[in-house]
């Protein structure tokens, strides 16, 4: 058995004791899906520049370059589909491993592969709200007026003031009752698995250590070491599309082998 065969192995194992188990995704899950995730080669940041792009103020300020970086990114976020990763995790929360998902994704793919307890800690694409009035839409206002219209920047049909999408921007605040919810996932979890974050950004990259705090076994994987890996019980390198289907067969491999005894 190689290193990194050996080291799914004992996260199955970890993963198949879980009675409470929460996971923490990030833009590597939905890589396989087609949507680049940030820092990778080829990823989100070598096409825009994210301070110009995706902060707040420059949203207020100018929220035409928003739309036209929406424009580029926003139809491949809502064609993607789940890919094998995402089903994956669907299986362990049926299971009853898994409490929830806290994702920092916004592309609602555990959504849309079956996953029923997620919180969005970042927000999400399938929503947007009116920055005067607080009404909220559904994605397809804004795909009807930015995409088919293009009326850029779409505006409220109540109000005329500035839509925005539902998606957490550099300089603005976490959704308070995602964050909420994901806080008491971790406070109450007993092992918390990580899947496809570079664990760089924060507050999440602390997510991993207040789990381990409060008595929760670490799992990472990731197709690259992290700046968290020393909290970990196991890391393990690799592509999740291959990985993440092989620790739930694994998983359930020792239940099949436990009900059997
Ligand atoms: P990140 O880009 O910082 O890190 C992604 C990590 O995933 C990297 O370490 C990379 O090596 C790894 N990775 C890439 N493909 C992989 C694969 N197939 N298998 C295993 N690992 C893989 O992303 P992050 O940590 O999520 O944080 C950055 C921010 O990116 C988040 O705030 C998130 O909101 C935003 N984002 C989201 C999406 C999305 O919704 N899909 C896409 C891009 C960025």
């Amino acid at each position: 058995m190689s290193d990194e065969d050996s080291k799914l192995n004992q996260a199955a194992r970890i993963v198949s004791e879980a009675r409470r188990g929460v996971a923490l995704t990030g833009a590597g899950i939905s890589t396989e899906s087609g949507i680049p995730d940030f820092r990778s080669p080829g990823g989100l940041w070598d096409q825009f520049n994210p301070v110009s792009a995706g902060t707040l103020s420059r949203f207020e300020a100018s929220p035409e370059a928003f739309y036209q970086m929406a424009l580029e990114v926003g139809p491949t976020l809502l064609s993607a589909r789940p890919n094998a990763a995402h089903k994956a995790l669907v299986k362990l929360e049926r299971r009853g491993h898994l409490t929830g998902i806290i994702t920092q994704n916004i592309d609602n793919l555990h959504q849309r592969a079956g996953s029923r307890s997620v919180a969005e800690i970042h927000g999400s694409i399938m929503e947007c709200t009116c920055t005067r009035c607080q009404i909220l839409f559904p994605v397809d206002v804004l795909v009807e007026k930015a995409l088919v219209k293009k009326e850029i920047p779409p505006r409220c049909d109540e109000c005329g003031g500035l839509l925005k999408p539902n998606v957490v921007l550099f300089g603005e605040g976490l959704p308070p009752a995602a964050v909420d919810r994901a806080e008491r996932w971790v406070r109450e979890c007993d092992v918390f698995l990580v899947a496809g974050s570079s664990l760089t950004v924060s507050p999440v990259n602390m997510l991993p250590v207040l789990a381990k705090n409060h008595g929760a076994r670490v799992i990472i994987l990731n197709l690259e070491p992290t700046p968290v890996d020393r909290v970990a019980d196991v890391v393990v390198l690799g592509k999740l599309g291959t990985i993440l289907p092989r620790l739930v067969a694994q998983v359930e491999s020792f239940s099949t082998a436990r009900a059997g005894t």
